[in-house]
């Protein structure tokens, strides 16, 4: 006579089972096992193993179970290592309870080994606890199959824990009307959890009064975890950080703006900006004969910063300036050249360096221009102005470096890539050429010019900030965080695939 294991097989993901009840799976001669159980398990089974197959879904009808019961004895009389595996717990509304009466009616040997409940871990997966301290002292596991008559439910409203109900999902109006008529207030936070840890499984969270509606929307399908209580409003889940790229006060400032949700945020890589001595040089020397320019044109806000500090070092008089007019790529730059100098001549309607480069070739036509800007940046405006004979002058101010704030290989770890800068962009995407940053990452940016600066590399960003500003950045951060989210519970988690053996035969 051979012996009955009844092994619980878990949740739905096959590395949730036992180191028992893997081994037992490797050394079995027969396998009984249901749906629930993950299918990916048998492929550990050995290769002369006989897999069975009963039953749709634990809870079959009885004659089913009576037949399972025939099974596993005569199982126990052929083979050694009989493997009854069973979805979660085998005593978790599993009848495990009836096939080892059934053994033992029958004088076979069997042993229990435990498994994952679907009532503690599908939850769980969605980040609900179902005992949370203060909110939730206990929780209370419930067939939905008795929802539909017995079930008293003032004294499950009473009992002020998480209520857990499994195979409850076409009972859910039943249930949500019931625990109401009991005194339970219909904000009540619930949630569904179904298909849990597979490639399909569903989140959908809803005050109990809507509950059974939204279900039905949302069209969930069994297996499904229900859970009540105020524990099913939480959701203990990792969020990937949002990777900045850009200096460390637009990191400060995003910091600020994201308010609450600055936790979110990872500085990935630091942008400093560095006047090059022999920009300095050039500026000075083009400050020193300002009364030849009709023109003063800007594509950074920090080029304009740098210029007014370059100004006041030297103690360049500002009333030179007076005959001169300011162009400035997008509004970023414009704003800050507002406060420097007072007054913004031009801004093209595309913030970009060919539009820039047009306006100017029109409205500037006699007048010389000094364009000043970073050793790195763009040169459309200047093959334009070029092409038009245009008389300018250009300062190459400052060039811009990129130290990475994390290991090449945690890149992949992002969940978006956040760029404040064409030359923030430019540099994470130099980086990245040369070493192993995984850039297969969604990027969002702040302002035209950056925006350009990513799609010129092949990089479209899911979303650019306008105006250029933390705050409007962290706005929209924000709200693609949460859609993202959203989107992600509605398809599913990734991951498991499931493929079935194809070894099934009758004894
Ligand atoms: N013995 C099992 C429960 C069997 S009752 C255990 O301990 O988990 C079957 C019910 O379990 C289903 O109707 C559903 O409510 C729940 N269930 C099991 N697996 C599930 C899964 N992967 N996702 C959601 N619910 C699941």
């Amino acid at each position: 006579m051979g012996k009955v294991y009844l092994v619980g097989a878990g949740p739905g993901d096959p590395e949730l089972i036992t180191v028992k009840g893997l081994r037992l799976l490797r050394q079995a001669d027969l396998i009984v096992y249901d749906s629930l159980a993950p299918a990916a398990l048998l492929k550990e089974a050995p290769p002369a193993c006989e897999l069975r197959h009963v039953g749709k879904r634990a809870g079959a009808h009885s004659a089913a179970q009576d037949e399972i019961n025939r099974i596993l004895v005569a199982g126990a009389r052929r083979y050694e290592t009989v493997v009854r595996l069973k979805g979660g717990d085998p005593f978790v509304f599993g009848r495990g309870g009836e096939e080892v009466l059934a053994l033992q009616d029958a004088g076979v040997p069997y042993e229990l080994v435990p498994g994952v409940t679907s009532a503690v871990a599908v939850p769980e997966n969605a980040g609900i606890p179902v005992t949370h301290r203060k909110m939730a002292r206990s929780f209370h596991v419930i067939t939905g199959h008795i929802a539909e008559d017995e079930l008293d439910y003032q004294s499950c409203v009473k009992q002020e824990g998480t209520l857990v109900f499994l195979m409850g999902l076409s009972a859910l109006p039943r249930i949500a009307d019931g625990l109401q008529a009991g005194g339970m207030d219909g904000g009540t936070p619930a949630a569904v959890v179904s298909q849990g840890f597979s490639p399909r499984q569903r989140v959908l969270r809803a005050p109990l009064s809507e509950i059974a509606r939204r279900a039905v929307e949302a069209k969930l399908e069994a297996p499904a975890v229900i859970v009540v209580g105020s524990a099913a409003a939480l959701e203990f889940r990792y969020h990937p950080p949002f990777g900045v790229v850009g200096s460390d006060s637009f990191y400060a400032r995003l910091q600020k703006a994201m308010g609450k949700e600055a936790g979110k945020l990872q500085h990935v890589m630091r942008i400093r900006l560095n006047v090059t001595d022999e920009g300095r040089r050039q500026l000075c020397d083009a400050f020193s004969r300002i009364e030849e320019f009709g023109w003063v044109v800007f594509t950074s806000r920090n080029a304009v910063a740098m210029c007014e500090r370059i100004a006041e070092e030297n103690h360049f008089k500002m009333s030179r300036l007076d005959h001169v007019r300011f162009a400035a790529i997008g509004p970023g730059t414009a704003e800050r050249l507002q406060s420097a100098v007072g007054h913004v001549d031009l801004v093209p309607e595309s913030y970009t360096s060919e539009a820039l480069g047009e306006a100017l070739v029109q409205k500037a036509s006699v007048e010389k221009i000094l364009a000043v800007r970073a050793e790195s940046g763009r040169s459309e405006m200047f093959e334009i102005m070029d092409r038009a004979g245009t008389d300018y002058e250009k300062v190459l101010l400052y060039q811009s470096d990129g130290e990475l704030l994390v290991p090449a290989e945690e890149f992949g770890d992002m969940k978006v890539l956040v760029f404040a800068s064409a030359s923030g962009a430019n540099a994470l995407l130099d980086a990245a050429a040369q070493s192993d940053i995984a850039l297969d990452l969604p990027a969002v940016c702040i302002g035209e010019a950056t925006a350009e600066a990513l799609q010129q590399r092949g990089c479209e960003p899911e979303f650019t900030a306008r105006p250029h500003t933390a705050e409007e950045l962290a706005r929209r951060l924000k709200e693609w965080g949460a859609a993202e989210d959203q989107r992600q519970e509605d398809s599913g988690t990734a991951g498991i695939k499931e493929t079935i053996g194809n070894r099934e035969r009758e004894i």
